[in-house]
């Protein structure tokens, strides 16, 4: 079996373009196992996994639960907002304490950066980045760039304009990352107080006007504005943001291509994307979340498999 060079999955930054590629290989044939009537294979019986999530999730929880399911995994949840760490129990405590009742891989997401390496130099277990604050969120960025490849047949050479907050998202970073590895080149777009100062030397192109951005590129990837890690005005009003940075159909007409419209979600709809673009032919949002469980059973596949070999 081909083997990941790493045996967690902290952030994009540590992955070869070689373990993207098997990455992407491997959810090409889970993408066909779940399109299936029985949509479950036997790959991770006997492996239990645990998700561990200091911070709110919708989409990518379930994500991870359905694949681990598919993959015949046992799994167990676990969420602060009703546990111990709300009696003061330190991360590592309450993370060992779970492992003691023998779970082999580890699925976290955590508000504070790094987090998941922390954790990764004092436990056994595999471990997977489910977003560790505004640092990464390396299974989006999989899923974000198999979806432009699926949409169009590969993502080397193609223009992506990554747009909105960039300053508080996980997803702008791992993007950034994922997409360069893959040979593709990258815009940022957003007021100037959401772009960080120096993120340029990460060779991305930067723009403040969005209907250049849209002209230029061939995918935008429309962010959410992350309110909730925002402690000053960045900008006057959500209005006026949607006024300037705000994507709608009558925009996407206005340009002489197709460009292709992704976003992470949650979207809040009229802020940073309008009904009629996030809903138009343009979007591959739905697509993003169907991808989104074939690449995670293909990351917990793969490290699983880097476990087994070294015991
Ligand atoms: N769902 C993504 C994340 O967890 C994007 C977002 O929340 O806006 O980072």
């Amino acid at each position: 079996m081909q083997q990941l060079s790493v045996r967690h999955l902290l952030g994009i930054k540590d992955l070869t373009l070689e373990d993207i590629s098997l990455i992407f290989e491997t959810a090409d044939n889970f993408k066909e196992v779940i399109n299936r009537p029985i949509k479950k294979v036997p790959s991770l019986r006997d492996i239990t996994i645990a998700n561990i999530f200091f911070e709110n999730s919708t989409r990518t929880r379930l994500s991870f639960e359905l694949a681990e399911k598919r993959l015949s995994a046992d799994v167990v949840n676990f969420s602060s907002s009703n546990s111990s760490v709300k009696k003061g129990e330190t991360l590592l405590d309450t993370v060992n304490n779970i492992l003691a009742m023998k779970v082999d891989m580890v699925v976290m997401r955590h508000a504070s950066p790094g987090a998941p390496h922390f954790l990764s130099r004092h436990i056994k277990a595999n471990i997977v980045n489910a977003g560790d604050g505004t640092h990464e969120h390396p299974t989006q960025a999989l899923l974000d760039t198999f979806s432009i490849r699926e949409k169009l047949g590969e993502v080397k050479g193609k223009k992506v304009a990554i747009i909105g907050d960039i300053m508080h998202s996980r997803v702008a970073l791992s993007n950034i990352f994922a997409l360069q590895k893959l040979g593709a080149e990258v815009m940022l777009c957003g007021p100037k107080t959401l772009i960080p100062r120096h993120i340029g030397e990460l060779g991305v192109k930067i723009e403040l006007d969005v209907k250049k951005a849209l002209q230029w590129c061939d995918v935008a990837n429309v962010l959410r504005i992350q309110l909730e890690r925002q402690h000053i005005k960045y900008f006057p009003s959500l209005r006026e943001y949607s006024l300037y940075y705000g994507i709608n159909k009558n925009l996407l007409d206005q340009l002489d291509k197709k460009i292709v419209i992704m976003h992470p979600g949650p979207i809040n709809r009229g802020v940073e994307l309008s009904s009629d673009a996030a809903d138009s032919e343009h979007s591959i949002i739905m697509n993003q979340v169907e991808n989104g469980v074939a690449i995670r059973m293909a990351v917990l596949y793969l490290l699983a498999g880097t476990k087994l070999q070294e015991e």
